[in-house]
């Protein structure tokens, strides 16, 4: 592997050190012709990393050049893949160069995503391709400026490789950054190694950087599971507010830090349907919209199977231990998602459940813009319900609702402090990503323009903040990443 010589960057190995068994040192392969499509410049500065220098050597993100003490790895981690257990997933395309200190203090991982096959590759070709690693680029820093936590997106570059997919397309690597990477799936393959003692170094080292208020506790692995399954449940929410649909929630895909992960087959609500699925190789629906909250609990009751042996030597009682934590989800979840909607309601305090109930009801049967609509009705709060009354069908219903809640006194300042104006439209996604794969950058930079600060309406960002074309159709995603 070569080294970047004068590069005062410093990547941490801790991962690698702490958990040797969950990672094998890889490299990524050489791109034949290297192009940088996007840098995210102000993540770059906040990690310290020197923008220029990473535009001039594409080596650290494509993995192939690397500070001389870097170890970069790819991770192992097993996993529940739409309810079926693979013993050994892996990073089969990825790699994890190491760990970066943020302006906090805190570890962030800086990982590669498309780098080559690695031994966890399976029969797959290791490669990305560029529209697929956009999409990840656009959707993960726009849930970050929607506040939800997620991981972040450093850059895309393009490698010059074609990569066969359905068609052939461009190849691409994208350059990702985490507060880390371990999953569900880490702590399942730790369990079903056998090895008691990596299991707790696992749980140890997820205490140490997402979780240290565990380790005072007076059981600081419960206490762990316990703060993993808040961290989810307040995801879980936040995804169901701004009407996002994970599309793949497998245990290889849930977190233990609660960031949102894996960006393949996502999508957000345009009309709202609970039922609504856009991914095409879930045809069960089991990840809708609608599941997503039964979909996190079931992946944290394996969680839980995973952890038995550190809850406590007796599985009787680490079962009714985990159970007990487990069953708080509902009521986490439930209050999270009450308090977000109260708040988007432009109301401070507890609402009616009827009236909530009634409204999803009416954005239900009328297929409401989900986004528009909540954006809009702080008009209806200043005073001009027009917007949205032209977005239900049920008039006389929706105006009884609307006097309704107006007697509540909403604040269409707070509002506009939580619906956004813009969220990365699923035709708008499509439109950028196939003007970038045929070389025009153009349409994902104005895209991201708007979605970077979804919170302000902007002039001439009009179309960024209006609902698919009625000729846009049922929008489907595919795995085919
Ligand atoms: P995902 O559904 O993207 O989270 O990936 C699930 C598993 O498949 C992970 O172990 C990935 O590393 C692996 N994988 C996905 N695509 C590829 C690919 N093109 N080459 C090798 N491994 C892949
Ligand atoms: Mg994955």
């Amino acid at each position: 592997m070569s080294v970047a010589p004068s590069s005062s960057l410093r990547l941490g190995d801790r991962f690698a050190r702490e958990l040797p068994e969950l990672a094998v040192p890889w490299r990524g392969e050489d791109a034949p012709d290297p192009r940088l499509l996007v840098l995210n410049e102000q993540l770059a500065g906040d990690l310290g990393l020197d923008a220029a220098a990473l535009r001039d050597d594409l080596g650290l993100l494509l993995g192939t050049t690397v500070p001389s003490e870097a170890r970069p790895v790819a991770q192992a981690y097993a996993g529940h893949q739409f309810g079926g257990y693979s013993p050994r997933l892996g990073d089969g395309r990825a790699l994890l160069l190491g760990e970066l200190s943020d302006a906090d203090g805190a570890l962030r991982d800086l990982h590669l995503k498309g780098s080559g096959r690695t031994p966890f590759a399976r029969g797959g070709d290791g490669r990305a391709a560029v529209g697929p690693m956009l999409r990840e680029y656009v959707v993960s820093e726009a849930m970050h400026a929607l506040g939800v936590p997620s991981t972040r997106a450093l850059a895309v570059v393009a490698t010059g490789r074609a990569v066969q997919r359905e068609t052939v397309l461009p190849g691409a690597v994208l350059a990702r950054v985490a507060s880390s990477h371990l999953r569900v799936g880490s702590f399942q393959y730790a369990r079903a190694s056998g090895d008691v003692d990596l299991l707790r170094r696992l749980a140890d080292h997820a205490i140490a950087r997402h979780h240290p208020a565990a380790a005072a506790a007076q059981h600081p692995h419960l206490a762990l599971y316990d703060a993993v399954v808040a961290a989810q449940a307040g995801l879980v929410a936040q995804w169901m507010l701004i009407g996002f649909v994970h599309g793949v929630m497998n245990t290889d895909n849930m977190t233990i830090s609660g960031e949102t992960i894996d960006y393949g087959p996502c999508a957000f609500l345009d009309a709202y349907d609970p039922a609504v699925v856009f991914s095409s190789i879930d045809e069960g629906g089991r990840y809708a919209y609608r599941n997503q909250p039964a979909a996190a609990q079931w992946n944290l009751a394996r969680l839980a199977e995973a952890m038995l042996p550190l809850l406590h030597d007796d599985e009787e009682r680490a079962i009714a231990d985990a159970v007990e934590v487990l069953e708080t989800f509902t009521g986490r979840y439930q209050e999270a998602w009450a308090g977000g909607v109260w708040a988007k309601l432009g109301l401070d305090g507890p609402v009616d459940r009827g009236l909530v109930a009634e409204l999803l009801a009416l954005l239900e049967s009328g297929h409401a813009d989900w986004t528009s609509f909540f954006r809009g009705l702080a008009a209806a709060a200043r005073g001009d319900a027009e917007p949205v009354r032209g977005r239900v069908l049920d008039l006389p219903a929706f105006d009884d609702w609307l006097a309704r809640w107006r007697e509540r006194d909403p604040d269409p300042r707070a509002m506009d402090r939580v619906n956004p104006v813009y969220v990365p439209r699923n035709h708008l996604v499509e439109e950028a990503l196939a003007a970038a794969t045929a070389g025009d950058l153009e349409p994902l930079h104005e895209l991201l323009e708007a979605v970077l600060r979804p919170f302000e309406a902007r002039p001439g960002l009009e179309r960024y903040a209006d609902p698919a074309p009625d000729d846009f159709g049922r929008y489907r995603t595919f795995c085919g990443t």
